[in-house]
């Protein structure tokens, strides 16, 4: 099933936990924010928005 993988630059830190508990790595930090760089191996598992505090990560099903 796609998904899309939404960071919003405005409320990231940079803190990187969204990038460390992704099991597929879809993130890389670039510049102190996290990017979606491999939007195509999300499982929709949801984790990366539960463990961001900044409440910066949306994921929707496409
Ligand atoms: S967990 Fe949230 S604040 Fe931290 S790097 Fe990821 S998107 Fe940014
Ligand atoms: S929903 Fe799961 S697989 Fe998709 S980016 Fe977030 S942590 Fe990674």
């Amino acid at each position: 099933m796609p998904w899309n993988v939404l960071v919003n630059e405005e409320l990231c830190i940079g803190c990187g936990e969204c990038v460390d508990v992704c099991p597929v790595e879809v993130f890389e930090l670039q510049d102190d924010k996290a990017v979606p760089v491999n939007v195509d191996e999300c499982l929709g598992c949801e984790s990366c928005v539960e463990v961001c505090e900044q409440d910066a990560v949306n994921i929707q099903e496409i």
